[in-house]
């Protein structure tokens, strides 16, 4: 019985958040050419008597207020089927009720002082997300069946899960949602929550009623696992996740960007060659910038560092909720570009659990997030116009000007705004 009590409210709820909603007798009218107001007064008082016209600023539109007779009933259909009729009308709509800000119902929501420090709410006016665009986690792996992520976790169409077999003779056995490189076997499933908690950035489920919102409320993630229980890995089985999702682009999944919320202080010329391959993919790699606090211009840290070098490479340093740097974050003004949110930062954790954390690494899917939901606005978008968009749209902020080339904060808001003003017809790397 509680069940069923349970899906009646949520099925309200969502019907009430997808169905229009109006304000009653009220209508916005567009008039032909040339038309006076008191012509369209006469017209429209001898449908509906007693009702009234005013103008909406100085063009030929107005609004009405239409006069129902006593005792008479009309649906908003048969209204607006009659005044469709009249001759002087161009166009006829309902006065429809706008929702200032798309804020998810999430029960947590209320503590991601991020979301709203990044202008999230008036992004989803415009978009919430699409699960046709792809991002790739490549961490300790994702708590796939956590219930605030499992619909947004990508499953592997062609893939039969746990048979021992490689089903679509992509290079991975069992890669059935994503693939784990430690043990060369199966999903990327984590042991350690790192991963998980990262992934929850870019898109736990939005407006479901539980836990958290993320950046996509509705997004694929690829995720792949080479980082172990307590968050170590090496750089072959990462270059072997870096080639999984690169075998997934050329398999033609439409993965926009990489998250990397990891790194070392060395310098890998393969896994440079690697990741410039994926650029010319048309992927981006989201790197974090360490948690040191130190200049990586000095010490690099990669990948990161190969944003010097490398175009479709985008390294992240953490704010706070003052948009001071964090204490802690690395920083570097010719390899550190943006900076995110990444101070008491809430996501989802290992078994339905949610969970604050600090990190470059939780900066980092920030921008990821970003990069999703302004392609999932913008289809047509290149990769190198996506890292443009990024750098371009942040808050410009006086406590980052020396430590981060932009010298800003990531805007979701502004980037969709800047992507509206992209023309079509340019190229990938
Ligand atoms: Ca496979
Ligand atoms: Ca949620």
């Amino acid at each position: 019985m509680r069940i069923g009590i349970y899906i009646l409210s949520l099925f309200l709820s969502l019907f009430t958040w997808s169905v229009p909603q109006y304000i009653e007798g009220q209508f916005i009218i567009k008039t032909k050419k040339g038309v006076s107001a008191k012509v369209l007064f006469n017209e429209v008082n001898s449908l509906f008597p007693d009702s009234r016209i005013s103008k909406i600023g100085f063009s030929n539109i107005y609004l009405l207020d239409v006069s129902i007779p006593k005792g008479q009933k009309f649906s908003l259909e048969i209204i607006l089927n009659k005044l469709r009729k009249l001759s002087y009308i161009e166009h006829v709509e309902p006065n429809f009720k706008l929702k200032a800000l798309a804020v998810p119902n999430d029960t947590y929501y209320f503590y991601q002082w991020n979301l709203e420090k990044i202008q999230a709410p008036f992004a989803w006016n415009l978009t919430v997300g699409d699960k046709a665009i792809l991002v790739a986690v490549i961490d300790t792996g994702i708590d796939i069946f956590h219930n605030d992520l499992n619909g947004n976790i990508w499953l592997n169409p062609n893939e039969i899960c746990d048979d021992g077999k490689d089903n679509d003779a992509n290079g991975y056995v069992d890669d059935c949602y994503g693939y784990n490189a430690v043990n060369d076997l199966g999903s990327a499933v984590d042991d350690n929550g790192h991963g998980t908690h990262v992934a929850g950035i870019i898109g736990a489920i939005g407006n479901n009623e539980i836990g958290i919102s993320g950046i996509n409320w509705k997004v694929s993630i690829v995720g792949c696992k080479f980082l172990n229980a307590n968050g170590w890995g090496s750089l072959a089985d990462e270059i072997e996740c870096l080639n999984y999702i690169k075998t997934l682009k050329e398999l033609g999944y439409n993965i926009v960007a990489i998250n990397a919320s990891y790194g070392g202080y060395y310098v890998s010329q393969i896994e440079k060659e690697v990741m410039s391959e994926l650029g010319l993919l048309g992927i981006l790699i989201i790197a974090a910038a360490g948690n040191d606090g130190v200049n990586v211009d000095q010490k690099p840290l990669s990948p990161c560092s190969y944003s010097v070098e490398l175009p479709n490479v985008i390294c992240v340093a953490a704010t706070d909720e003052d948009d001071k740097l964090a204490s802690f974050s690395n920083y570097g003004v010719n390899t550190v570009q943006v900076a995110a949110p990444g101070v008491n930062i809430l996501s989802t954790y290992l078994d339905n659990s949610l969970e604050w954390m600090n990190g470059t690494s939780m900066a980092a899917p920030h921008v990821t997030g970003l990069a999703a939901l302004v392609k999932s606005y913008k289809f047509s978008l290149s990769s190198n116009e996506l890292k443009d968009l990024i750098l371009r749209s942040v808050d410009n902020l006086t406590t980052l000007t020396n430590y981060i080339s932009t010298g800003g904060r990531i805007n979701l808001f502004k980037a969709m705004i800047l992507a509206d003003n992209v023309t079509d017809n340019t190229t990938n790397y």
